[in-house]
């Protein structure tokens, strides 16, 4: 049958477009890493660039991204705060 095949084909360029890219789930699991990262100065560019893709085209994503960073910060300026 022709039209399965067409179907499989366009199933199988859909899956090729995707790769490289990652859903907002997978983002998320990885958004504490580079939240740490970044605040350290790091490029999560470099660390992991999928995710730092992500964060850049989806909006609901990098709120939550943000809003993290914002705690890491708070977290991190009251652990400085306890230093001598
Ligand atoms: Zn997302």
């Amino acid at each position: 049958m022709i039209d399965e095949r067409m179907r499989r084909l366009l199933d199988c360029l859909a899956a090729v477009h995707r790769e490289g890219d990652i859903d907002c789930a997978t983002a998320a699991r990885h958004f504490t890493r580079l939240g740490e990262a970044a605040l350290n100065g790091a490029d999560i560019h470099d660390i992991l660039p999928q995710a730092a893709a992500h964060l850049a085209h989806c909006p609901d994503c990098r709120e939550e991204y943000e809003a993290l960073l914002a705690v890491l910060r708070a977290e991190q300026s009251s652990e400085t705060h306890f230093q001598p």
